[in-house]
């Protein structure tokens, strides 16, 4: 492998909160102690639900935690065309097709049951773009850095949507072109996203683009055992250093890190250069689920 590449890569639907401050945290400490490249990249390919002013605050909540990020910020609004290539060449290798089907239609199942793949059903109706998920690379494993093996079939988690009726672009393909564009070597980012990677190595062996590390970090569930997230409210990151100070205290804490107990109201400058020292992500290892 050449040298760290990581990354950040927020949906600015709102601020970030404790979730998100763990995962920038993580990936901030994996990439400095290998004194690799830190890149932010702004996953804002759902313009009506990620207002500008959204990533101004994500820029001032990293800065108060002293995340600074290496290079240009990367916006995914500007994306649209690379996204078109990648998907003109999925649906030339016959690895994605054009589906009118509603989800009401095949509420009835789990996954999309395929109906379109060799034939638009209503040819006059708006289409989504959905991948192939059982023509691609079967099963998908990888060493994940926390899980360890995993093993999924892509093609019982379903036919992904790659692009939306409504024209927008799917996280999916976004984030596979976009990490490839960005040269990202190393991806350290929420369990949540698990299940996606299958449909994401698929995407990138279809194209033919490098495949990272990955390393999927314990999800930070609220009181109520859900995890934390804008739609069950949980409360926006503060904007200045000193309330900054017990929350990265903490976040290095749910990362198993063990911080000393006087940094808890230390500058953030010096909270990060003990975490970097002392990154020890074996802390965070456990069992792989599968689905293959
Ligand atoms: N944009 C995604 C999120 O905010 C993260 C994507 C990723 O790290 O691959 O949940």
């Amino acid at each position: 492998m050449g040298a760290y590449r990581g990354r950040f890569a927020p949906t600015p639907s709102g601020p970030l909160h404790f979730g998100s401050l763990v995962a920038a945290l993580a990936s901030f400490l994996d990439a400095r102690q290998a004194g690799g490249h830190w890149a932010l990249r702004i996953e804002d390919i759902d313009p009506p639900r990620c207002p500008p002013e959204n990533t101004d605050i994500i820029k001032q909540q990293l800065t108060a935690f002293g995340l600074g990020w290496d290079g240009p910020v990367l916006y995914q609004h500007h994306r649209y065309a690379a996204y078109q290539q990648a998907l003109d060449h999925l649906v030339n290798t016959n690895l994605a097709y054009p589906c009118s089907c509603s989800r009401r239609q095949w509420k009835a199942y789990d996954i999309y049951p395929g109906w379109c793949r060799h034939a638009i059903c209503e040819p006059d109706k708006p289409v989504a773009w959905r991948l192939r998920s059982d023509r691609g690379l079967r099963p998908v494993t990888w060493e994940d850095r926390r899980f360890g093996t995993c093993r999924f079939d892509p093609a019982k988690l379903g036919d992904t949507v790659l692009k939306r009726k409504d024209g927008l672009w799917a996280y999916q393909l976004a984030v596979v072109i976009d990490d490839a564009d960005q040269g990202i070597n190393q991806i350290v980012r929420g369990a949540d996203l698990l299940d996606n990677t299958p449909w994401q190595r698929q995407l990138q062996h279809a194209l033919g683009l490098p495949m990272p590390y990955y390393l999927h970090l314990p999800l930070i569930l609220g009181e109520d055992g859900q995890k934390l997230s804008k739609q069950n409210l949980a409360p926006a990151l503060p904007l200045n250093e000193h309330q900054a100070r017990p929350l990265l205290f903490q976040a290095l804490a749910a990362l198993k890190q063990y911080p000393p107990d006087e940094l808890i109201h230390a500058p953030v400058d010096e909270q990060l250069a003990w975490g970097i020292a002392h990154w020890s992500p074996e802390r965070l290892r456990c069992n792989a689920p599968t689905s293959a």
